[in-house]
C-alpha cells in the first residue's frame, strides 16, 4: 500500500531522516516509535506528501507522492502533529471545509460527513466552535477531517499526545475500529502506547530504522530479557559459589544490598524461571533468600538494547 524507498531528509548538514526503506501492507495497523527528534513527524510528512525529501522515493498505491502528488494524497488521511487550528468555526462548518478542500463531489457530502462523524463520535458537538471543545474532542475532529474522502491509509502523528488517561484510552479504542476499514499508520513516543494499539512496530532513532516487527515478536523478545531479583545472607564470594552451580545462569549483575547481605540480578538463558533451582540451592548451602522476585523486561529495556539510547533521556535532552 505504501512503499518507502531509500528516504532521506537532511536541513543544512543535519540529517533528520536517513536512507529509511519499509513497506506498509493492507490491513495492519503499523507504529512509529522513537523518541522526540528521531525522525517521525518528517517521515510522516514526506509520506502524505507535505515535505519534499532530500533522497529516495514514496509510492502510495502505486502513486508516486512527487510525480503524482494529487493521486498520492486522495489515498492519505493525515492529522499532523500541529494540526492547523479554525478555533471560530463549528465542526460541522470546518469539516465542511475539508470536504471542499479535498475536492469530494457535493453529493457525497451528507454521507461523507456522517460516517466521519459516526466513526469519531461528534454529533453531540456538531454545533460548537471548535476553539470551545476539550482537547479530547478537538482530536477527534482531527480524526474525522482525517477520514473525509474514504482515504485507504489514515496517517496520524501523535494522536493521543496532550490527553487525558480517559481521553487516551477513547481514541486509542477510536484508532483500533480505524483499523478495520483503514491501513492506520500512528506515530508515538511512547512504547506501552504502540503496543497497545499496533500490530506492526518500526522503531526510528536518529532517523533510521533500528528495528520492523510485529507486537507478539517485541513482546516475546522481552520475554526473553526477563530477569531475576536476588538477596541473600551471606558474603558476594559466597553466594557466586552457589550460582556456579546452577544451570542457565548467563550473567550475575551486582546490585547494592544491606549489611551482611548480597544482591544480585539474574539473567537466564531465554529468559527462564531459575527460582526453584534458587531455592533449593542455597537452602542445601544453609544460606537463607531474603528477597527473590522474577521482573519482566520492560519495553523500555528492548528499545535500550537495539538503539543504545534512553528514550526518556533523550526526550529530556531535547526538551533543554
Ligand atoms: P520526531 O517527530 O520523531 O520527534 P522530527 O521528524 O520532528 O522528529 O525531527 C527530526 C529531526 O529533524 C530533529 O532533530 C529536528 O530537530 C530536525 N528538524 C525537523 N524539522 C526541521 C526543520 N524544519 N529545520 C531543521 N531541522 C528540523
Ligand atoms: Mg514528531
Amino acid at each position: 500500500m505504501i512503499e518507502v524507498r531509500h528516504l532521506t531528509k537532511r536541513y543544512g548538514g543535519h540529517t533528520a531522516v536517513s536512507d529509511l526503506s519499509f513497506t506498509i501492507e493492507p490491513g495492519r495497523i503499523y507504529g512509529f516509535l522513537g523518541p522526540n527528534g528521531a525522525g517521525k513527524s518528517t517521515t510522516m510528512n514526506i509520506i502524505t506528501g507535505c515535505l519534499g525529501p532530500t533522497e529516495g522515493e514514496v509510492l502510495v498505491d502505486g502513486h508516486n507522492v512527487i510525480d503524482e502528488p494529487m493521486a498520492a494524497k486522495k489515498c492519505i488521511g493525515y492529522l499532523p502533529e500541529l494540526p492547523p487550528v479554525y478555533p471560530d468555526m463549528t465542526v460541522t462548518e470546518y469539516l465542511k471545509f475539508v470536504l471542499r478542500a479535498k475536492g469530494v463531489r457535493r453529493a457525497d457530502w451528507d454521507a461523507q460527513l456522517r460516517r466521519a462523524m459516526d466513526r469519531t463520535k461528534l454529533h453531540d458537538v456538531a454545533g460548537r466552535l471548535i476553539g470551545n471543545l476539550s482537547k479530547g474532542y478537538r482530536q477527534r475532529v482531527g480524526i474525522a477531517q482525517a477520514l473525509l474522502g474514504s482515504p485507504k491509509v489514515i496517517i496520524l502523528d501523535e494522536p493521543t499526545v496532550g490527553l487525558d488517561p480517559a481521553q487516551i484510552i477513547e481514541i486509542r479504542e477510536l484508532i483500533r475500529s480505524l483499523g478495520k476499514d483503514h491501513v492506520v499508520v500512528l506515530s508515538s513516543h511512547i512504547l506501552s502506547e504502540v503496543q497497545a494499539v499496533c500490530d506492526e512496530i518500526m522503531i526510528i532513532a536518529h532517523g533510521k530504522l533500528v528495528a520492523s516487527d510485529t507486537a507478539e515478536n517485541l513482546t516475546a523478545l522481552m520475554a526473553g530479557g526477563a530477569h531475576t531479583m536476588l538477596t541473600v545472607r551471606g558474603g558476594e564470594d559466597d553466594v557466586r559459589g552457589v550460582l556456579d552451580g546452577v544451570e542457565g545462569i548467563e550473567r550475575v549483575i551486582p546490585m547494592p544490598a544491606g549489611e551482611g547481605e548480597t544482591a544480585v540480578q539474574l539473567v537466564t538463558a531465554g529468559g527462564a524461571d531459575v527460582r526453584e533451582a534458587m531455592f533449593f540451592a542455597f537452602a542445601k548451602a544453609n544460606m537463607p533468600i531474603l528477597e527473590m522476585k522474577r521482573e519482566r523486561a520492560t519495553l523500555e529495556d528492548v528499545f535500550l538494547e537495539l538503539t543504545g539510547s534512553d528514550p526518556a533521556h533523550e526526550k529530556e535532552a531535547e526538551q533543554a
